[in-house]
């Protein structure tokens, strides 16, 4: 054990070993291997991380606009010349296949290269002579210490989908990557020095409980972005909030994909198998549910049987189509809705469970699998799986589909196929669902735009990235100015008008 290992913080522009003496383990899930421990964090490294990140906040705010735009500039020039070297990092401690995590980190440089163009995006507004020699103006500030709280599944792209406005409207930023992939934040953060950074803008601070919760509670930390399960969401946003603190909490989900009978059922069932098995089903926008209008249902599942007898599963540094799960513990939990599935009267129609793989054999393997007349009442339908399980629901109408994808507790992603413009039209007003996908089975948002879900999915009211994105790391200032000239008006108790 002394030999292997120990992912470090990243705390004043180094390598920080950690001294908590507390550590856990981290997987090779395509070996089923221990191959590092990550530190993690104790009070004492918690207050070390925020007291750097809170030093270097004053002198990296006052920096221009251009020379934060330009450190934004290098970065994404780094990182796409050196994109292969983090997805490697990614597959040997999530798992998913080289060509998925360097999808991932092309989705994350996106909001990079929105956050290039901060100048504009900071802009306030200002309206001359709104009284007598009066100018009203806004500007926008940069909150200080800014904390995200990531989830394993996109080790570098969620947090990219904070970080770089975060970074660039002058804010100081301490990421808490999953414990169960750390290494990418390091990367990245070496990565951020390199493009010029200035030491204690960006910190990692790797940990479990103790650090959110020090991150949560810490009255130097001025919001928190948090990724996650929804029961954490929930309790970040709560907790978060009672401390002060701005935050955005994006949860689970389970996203349906409601198909109507004139659809292209081939592009049906090439999307549901991209959606549903892509990345193992490990992402918060995959389809875990095909809701099917009759009497599409018997003819899909045949299509999509045939595409899944063609996939690949293996180790994701061999070309295969999908990795393994992220620990042994998910994967049993993910099987363990299979034997649910069958207790239930649902139909496996394809079982994963001793699937054939291009691996080791010790790997946290489970097979694509296909489920089909899942009762609404059973945990299969009801509990998001996270795993590479697509359920099968038959309903009569169009009507019915939206009625039990709106009865749903999340409302992160949903797809529907149709060639009926109408129908799609009306699903788009319909549906309680925050990001909607119209013949695309995986709507997420270009950068440009936001990205979050309703209900259960999105604790506060602020979704990531874009303008949204934007208005969370800043907070407006409204100025109201008159510079002296000879003719002010004299004592007068009322109200101000114009
Ligand atoms: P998780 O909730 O277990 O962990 C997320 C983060 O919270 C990690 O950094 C973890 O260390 C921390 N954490 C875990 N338990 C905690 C506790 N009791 N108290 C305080 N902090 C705690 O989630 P995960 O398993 O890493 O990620 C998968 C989940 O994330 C899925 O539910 C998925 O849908 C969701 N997700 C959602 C989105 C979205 O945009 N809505 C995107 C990606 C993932």
């Amino acid at each position: 054990m002394s030999s292997t290992p120990v992912v470090p913080h990243w705390i004043d522009g180094a390598e920080f070993p950690g001294t908590s003496g507390r550590t856990a383990a981290v997987f090779d899930p395509a070996l089923g291997v221990e191959t590092k421990r990550v530190a993690l964090a104790d009070e004492s490294e918690i207050q070390r991380a925020v007291a750097s990140a809170k030093a270097a906040f004053p002198a990296w705010r006052d920096l221009s606009l251009a020379k934060r735009q330009q450190v934004m500039f290098s970065f994404r020039e780094l990182l796409n010349a050196r994109k292969g070297e983090l997805a490697e990092i990614i597959t040997a401690e999530h798992g998913k296949v080289q060509s998925d995590a360097l999808g991932e980190i092309t989705r994350g440089q996106e909001v990079v290269e929105v956050a290039t163009g901060i100048p504009q995006l900071m802009k306030g507004e200002y309206s001359e002579s709104v009284s007598t020699g009066v100018d009203v103006y806004s500007i926008r500030q940069p909150l200080g210490v800014v904390g995200i709280i990531s989830p394993f599944n996109f080790p570098a792209m969620v947090p990219m989908w904070f970080f770089p406005l975060a970074l660039a409207a002058g804010n100081s930023v301490i990421l808490k990557p999953s414990e169960k992939d750390p290494s990418a934040a390091i990367w990245i953060a070496r990565l951020l020095k390199e493009a010029g950074l200035p030491d204690g803008v960006f910190t990692v601070l790797q940990g479990d409980k103790v650090s959110v919760d020090g991150l949560l509670e810490h009255p130097d930390v001025a919001s928190i972005s948090f990724v996650g399960s929804t029961p954490i969401a929930q309790y970040v946003y709560e907790t978060g909030a009672r401390h002060g603190k701005r935050v955005q909490a994006l949860g689970g989900a389970k996203n349906h994909m409601l198909v109507l009978p004139d659809a292209d059922l081939d592009l049906v069932a090439d999307s549901a198998i991209n959606a549903g098995f892509g990345s193992a089903g490990e992402r918060c926008m995959a389809i875990s549910v095909v809701v099917a209008v009759e009497p599409v249902a018997d003819a899909l599942i045949e299509k999509i049987t045939e595409r899944m007898a063609t996939l690949r599963i293996g180790d994701g540094r061999r070309n295969c189509d999908m990795g393994p799960l992220v620990t042994k513990e998910h994967r049993d939990k993910v099987a363990g809705y299979i034997e649910i599935a069958e207790q239930d009267g649902a139909t496996v129609v394809v079982d994963g469970r001793g699937v054939e793989i291009d691996g080791d054999a010790n790997g946290f393997w489970l097979g694509p699998t296909l489920i089909d007349q899942v009762p609404t009442s059973s945990r299969v339908y009801t509990e998001e799986i996270f795993g590479p399980v697509l359920s099968i629901v038959r309903v009569k109408t169009y009507a019915e589909g939206v009625e039990l994808i709106n009865s749903g507790a999340y409302g992160n992603g949903t797809a529907i196929f149709t060639n009926d413009g109408g129908a799609a039209r009306r699903f788009q007003n319909e549906v309680q669902v925050g990001m909607i996908g119209i013949n695309v089975p995986i709507p997420v948002p270009v950068a440009y735009f936001s990205f979050g879900g309703w209900k259960n999915s999105l604790f506060g009211d602020t979704k990531a990235h874009g303008a949204a994105g934007v208005r969370f790391f800043t907070q407006e200032k409204a100025i109201t100015s008159r510079w002296l000239d000879p003719s002010h008006g004299g004592i007068n108790l009322g109200f101000p008008q114009n």
